[in-house]
């Protein structure tokens, strides 16, 4: 058994949750103690019970408060030394020893009855990877903040029935959006962010292997709108030949109220 959750998905901050039968796991805390705290209150999961944080990359919309909730709840951070390594003095300070986990990318390793298999992806960060996250014969995936998808991500993505997947920006609000010209080119660069129609192409390549639930996150709040990011992902999908009924698409939740 293993349910997901994101918690907050987008520029503004990440964190998702999974769960098995025995453990408990947050991946990302970008966002404030208290948020996710709120948001763990909402499922009904006490944050106590959390065994680890998982922590694909060291931007702040991922790492916001890793720091403080490690301490406050005592849990062990996950983490490669690339990724630690970037992170700043002040944020290292407030995780004790015990509590860092050094993890290798593309190297498997278990919390409890979860098996974690970090694999890399490209994206402007020190050590970025998402994460395949199996218990028994169920695996799911997070795999946002990539600039482009290649065909080592789509073996890794193969086979999951559920994955967050990126679907950051809509090509065309994005090329008219008062974003500098720079910033523009970071986000469509190959080590920036998704967009919507990169995201449909890439469930359009998964569907044979047995996808069936899609997460849309990590969501542009200025070159993006949740309506439009499921429409043209949906649009991309109907083109390469599948119907709009061979997938369940929805949109991971920015914020929750
Ligand atoms: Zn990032
Ligand atoms: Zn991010």
């Amino acid at each position: 058994m293993l349910n997901f959750c994101s918690l907050y998905s987008g520029s503004s901050g990440n964190c998702s949750f999974a769960q098995s039968s025995k453990t408990n796991i947050l991946i990302d805390a970008g966002v404030s103690t208290r948020k996710i705290e709120n948001a763990l209150s909402s499922i009904k999961v006490s944050p106590e019970s959390i065994s680890a944080i998982l922590v694909t990359h060291e931007h702040s919309d991922h790492i916001q408060s890793i720091g403080n909730i490690s301490s406050k709840y005592n849990i062990p951070i996950y983490i490669s030394d690339g990724t630690w390594n970037a992170l700043s003095q002040e944020q290292k300070e407030k995780i004790s020893p015990e509590n860092h986990v050094s993890f290798t990318v593309d190297e498997k390793f278990s919390i409890g009855d979860l098996e974690i298999f970090p694999f890399s992806i490209p994206h402007d960060a020190a050590d970025p990877c998402g994460f395949n996250i199996y218990n028994g014969t169920s695996k799911i995936s997070i795999a946002t903040d990539l600039g482009h998808v290649t065909e080592g991500i789509i073996k890794n993505l193969e086979n999951s029935s559920c994955i967050l997947l990126e679907s950051n920006y809509e090509p065309e609000v994005l090329k008219f959006s008062r974003y500098p010209y720079i910033l523009k080119k970071r986000i469509d660069g190959p080590n920036g962010h998704l967009s919507n129609i990169d995201a449909g192409n890439t469930i359009s390549r998964l569907i044979p292997t047995g996808l069936n639930n899609v997460l849309l996150g990590h969501l542009s709040k200025e070159n993006n709108f949740p309506e439009l990011a499921y429409k043209t992902v949906m649009e991309q999908i109907v083109k390469n030949n599948f119907s709009d009924t061979s997938i369940n698409l929805s949109v991971a939740r920015s914020q929750r109220s």
